[in-house]
């Protein structure tokens, strides 16, 4: 379980907290926020800290502004939603460090809430800068990180400021993608089946390595499939393949055999003569995908396939979509997925930017135990890695130990 101090803790009452958040969130072309979930996600720590009567100073990036201020990227809007979401004034900054800011910070009252400005305005967040660092923590009595999709990275806000306070604590967003985390990898109930799809092996390398040894059956869908079946001798057409990866590939197959892991690859897929919504398609057994063709999504015997191997699960871990699903002709594997893992009796938790937009679209959302909020951060812990953003926290103290 978790190592480190938590919210519930420590008391927030009256004291002046730094809550770091990731209000990185997609907007249009016209600024309009198009999904505000990472919004909603902390409005529970900060409603707790309103109740105990904090005063709440919360930070976050969005984008990328590499140092310099960029007005489409302000969080002036975000400010906007957060109002609406908390009916509550919020006070925003034109910056997250100054004078001007320090003044604010200092000024704030319980239960008023400070919006600081982007912090990627400033290069010194991504050096993880000791003195800017400092600068954020003035006037903080505790730390606050509910930023769980941008706990991979040892940036000011996340790691060095942790420096400066004299108690770093998880919020319950974090706590909440931690404790699924834990429960799913290192105590699952079994048979724990773990989904992977997406483009690319190489990058999901480290994820495979790490789930060999801990899942019953390993589900392989998406681009990253094809790299398998060349490895198995198919002649896959022009499906996205990593050629480089195939000694690898070969190296997972035989480990998930010794080890006794089941692995499932496609059977059958959607191919289509080029990668456009418009394409002419078919759908074929994997042994007769056309030299001149792409697959570009699993086909309904996979999905069979697949769903059948789920249904006894008892945990499901999720990354990455089944084919090209941003493109509706190519997006039928994924969304049957998404219904056929839904309807399973399991522990459900999907992590990784695309698979929960599926699921959202899919209008699942209630009908899975888990959706990170994370998907760098997500797939670093599946990777087994220790994140920056969580190593930085305050550790409990341990049981037995005189400050315990
Ligand atoms: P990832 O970020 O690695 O999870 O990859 C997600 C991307 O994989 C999505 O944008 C999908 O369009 C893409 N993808 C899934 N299946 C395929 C496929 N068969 N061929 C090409 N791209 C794919």
């Amino acid at each position: 379980m978790l190592d480190k101090l938590t919210i519930k803790d420590i008391d927030c009452k009256g004291k002046k907290v730094f809550m770091r958040v990731d209000f990185n969130v997609p907007v249009d072309s016209h600024q309009n926020i198009t999904d505000d979930s990472r919004i909603r996600a902390v409005v529970p720590t900060i409603n707790y800290l309103l109740d105990e009567g904090a005063a709440i100073i919360i930070a976050s990036h969005m984008g990328r502004p590499n140092g310099e201020v960029k007005k489409e990227l302000s969080l002036t809007m975000i400010a906007k939603r957060l109002q609406r979401l908390l009916q509550k004034d919020v006070i925003m900054a034109d910056d997250c460090v100054g004078e001007e800011v320090d003044r604010m910070k200092r000024e704030l009252k319980p239960e008023e809430i400070l919006l600081l400005e982007n912090l990627r305005f400033h290069n010194e967040e991504k050096d993880n800068d000791s003195e800017f660092a400092a600068e954020l923590a003035k006037h903080v009595d505790v730390y606050i990180d509910d930023a769980f999709a941008t706990a991979h990275r040892a940036h000011a806000s996340i790691a060095a400021i942790t420096e400066h306070v004299d108690v770093s604590v998880a919020g319950f967003l974090m706590t909440r993608e931690l404790e699924y985390f834990h429960k799913s990898m290192e105590d699952p109930k079994k048979p724990f089946v773990a989904i992977i799809g997406g483009a690319k092996v190489s990058s999901k390398m480290g994820v495979l390595k790490n789930l060999i040894d801990r899942v019953d059956k390993l589900i392989i869908g998406g681009g990253m499939a094809f790299t398998f079946l060349k490895a198995r001798h198919h002649c896959i057409g022009k499906s996205i393949v990593e050629d480089d990866m195939i000694a690898t590939a070969k190296q997972i197959m035989k480990s998930a055999r010794k080890k006794g892991v089941k692995l499932y690859l496609p059977v059958d897929c959607v191919v289509a003569d080029k990668f456009h919504e418009k394409a002419e398609t078919k759908v074929l057994p994997v042994q007769e995908i056309p030299a001149e063709w792409m697959a570009l999504d699993i086909g309904p015997a996979t999905t069979m396939l697949f769903s059948e191997a789920i249904q006894n699960a008892k945990t499901i871990i999720w990354n990455g979509p089944m084919g090209v699903f941003e493109m509706d002709a190519f997006s039928r594997g994924t969304y049957k997925m998404v219904s056929a893992v839904a309807s399973t009796y399991a522990m459900t938790i999907v992590g990784g930017g695309d698979t929960d937009v599926a699921i959202h679209k899919a209008g699942e959302t209630s009908n899975f135990s888990y959706i990170s909020t994370g998907g760098g951060a997500f797939l670093e812990l599946l990777e087994g890695k220790v994140l920056p953003g969580i190593a930085a926290l305050t550790a409990k103290p341990r049981e037995g130990t005189a400050d315990a």
